[in-house]
């Protein structure tokens, strides 16, 4: 299918990998390039030789531009870099890394995107879905590269694929079966440049969609002008975490996930609220972004319900790791933007009365704003322990409506909050900021709160 063709492939991380192996088994001839040059990457170029693959690494503007008919780009590289800069003045089309491996996907891909919540959404699809007994491999921003997914999904009757903005700055053709916009909240404007440029690039994921309906949108979402405009001003399939009236999907006053009908009759108990385990609002949001994914692929949502009660939430989100002397502490440091922070606390302190909560928060900011959260700070924040490269920004934000104190140190800021935490507190790693500045990733953010939380509780 792609015999005597050229493929490059930008990136040699997982994405790239897998991208150049679908490609060469494709018949193409494919370049790998990527700037670095660790033993890692050396290793992989190796693997990669041994496949009739070529690679240069340690590759620079100054060096030469391999021939290519199609460049494929990995998400991970930004368009200022040497490698960015390569596929903005290329001749050839550029792709991402997702939009090849739908072109080479056999079976119907259901697609997520959002600012949060889509690992937790594809998660759960995957999860219920199969216990249904469909077979569904679950793909994409998640872990495993739709590139690679797609070899195997001749045998799979369905595709969940998690979609981050990244990998949508460069898709053509990409048609999924049905595709939910979860919400889009501030992050990755070092990125994007603007919530503009940010939302139009998730927009993407609708744009060859067979019906408007297929697009799965947050109802405060749906009606924005853009999004309207987007989809021709025709209906959308929309939810809503509380009952509006409207929406197609909602939470009722009593916690059941319902669907209403446009032909007036009484909306249907699809998911009854005993069957949800999941903590917070947001996560009945993306239960109802998942029923309506279903549906919209001709499956009766119901079959979902009986299987959300076995669905664990994934490490790192609002994870209780241990409750010593009424002190509870929780990681959740996959809250790597503001709205994800909100979200843990509004969840945590529901129908408290005060504050209660001693906050591990900072990192890498990526340009977005932190000063709207003012109010649920206050309702709910005894003290911040501000660490990382926005810990003074924070603070001067923060300062005027909760007590801050900025730490160079992951262990002192924790410490410090655990030090002050009296029976009935909660002690919360919800950074609201990219991992980056101190730690590999979110996972080690994690992993280091949890290890803290160990040697204080004696566990
Ligand atoms: P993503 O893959 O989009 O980063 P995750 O499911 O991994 O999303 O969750 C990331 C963070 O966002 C966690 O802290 C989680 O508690 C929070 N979160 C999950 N779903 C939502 C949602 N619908 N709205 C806001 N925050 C959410």
């Amino acid at each position: 299918m792609l015999s005597g063709e050229r493929v490059l492939v930008l990136g040699l991380g997982d994405s790239g990998l897998a991208a150049a192996r679908l490609a060469r088994l494709y018949g193409a001839a494919v370049t790998v390039l990527d700037s670095g040059g660790q033993p890692r990457l050396r290793e992989r170029a190796e693997s990669l030789r041994t496949a009739g693959i070529a690679t240069i690494l340690e590759w620079n503007r100054r060096q030469p531009r391999p021939a290519a008919d199609l460049i494929v780009i990995s998400p991970g590289i930004p368009p200022a870099s040497d490698l960015g800069r390569l596929a903005a003045e290329a001749a050839c089309p550029v792709i991402s890394e997702l939009e090849f491996g739908y072109r080479f996907c056999a079976c119907p891909i259901l697609a997520v995107t959002g600012s949060n919540g889509k690992t937790t959404t594809v998660e759960l699809l995957g999860h219920c879905l199969r216990r249904a007994g469909l077979r569904v491999a679950v793909s994409g921003n998640v872990g495993l590269p739709l590139c690679e997914a797609a070899r195997r999904s001749h045998a799979l009757d369905l595709m969940v694929v998690e979609v981050s903005s990244f990998q949508l700055e460069r898709v053509d053709r990409l048609a999924p079966l049905a595709a939910a916009i979860l919400n889009v909240t501030p992050d990755h404007l070092d990125r994007h440049g603007s919530m503009a440029a940010y939302r139009d690039c998730k927009l993407r994921l609708l744009q060859h969609l067979a019906d408007p309906r297929d697009a799965i949108l947050r109802a405060d979402l749906a009606a924005e002008p853009a999004v309207q405009a987007a989809l021709h001003g025709a209906a959308s399939t929309t939810f809503c975490g509380h009952d509006d009236g409207q929406a197609d999907w909602f939470v009722s006053a009593s916690g059941d996930l319902c669907r209403r009908h446009a032909d007036g009759s009484p909306a249907r108990v699809v998911v009854p609220s005993a069957a949800i385990r999941l903590p917070g609002r947001h996560n009945q949001e993306n239960i109802l972004a998942a029923l309506a994914l279903v549906e919209r692929a001709g499956r009766d949502p119901a079959i979902m319900a009986p299987h959300l009660a076995t669905f664990p939430l994934g490490p790192h989100r609002l994870e209780t790791v241990a409750c010593r002397d009424g002190v509870r502490f929780v990681n959740d440091s996959k809250a790597t933007n503001p709205d994800a922070l909100l979200c843990a606390l509004e969840t945590l302190c529901a129908g408290s009365s005060g504050p209660k909560v001693l906050l591990l928060a900072g990192g890498v900011d990526k340009d977005v704003s932190f000063a709207d959260m003012a109010p649920t700070l206050k309702r709910y924040v005894k003290g911040a322990f501000l660490v990382g490269t926005s810990r003074e920004r924070l603070a001067k934000l923060w300062g005027e409506v909760v007590s801050c104190k900025v730490y160079v140190s992951f262990q002192a800021a924790f410490d410090a909050a655990a030090a002050e935490a009296v029976p009935g507190d909660v002690v919360l790693l919800s950074p609201g900021c990219a991992s980056q500045d101190m730690f590999a990733n979110y996972g080690e953010r994690g992993q280091a709160f949890r290890d803290l939380v160990q040697r204080r509780c004696g566990e």
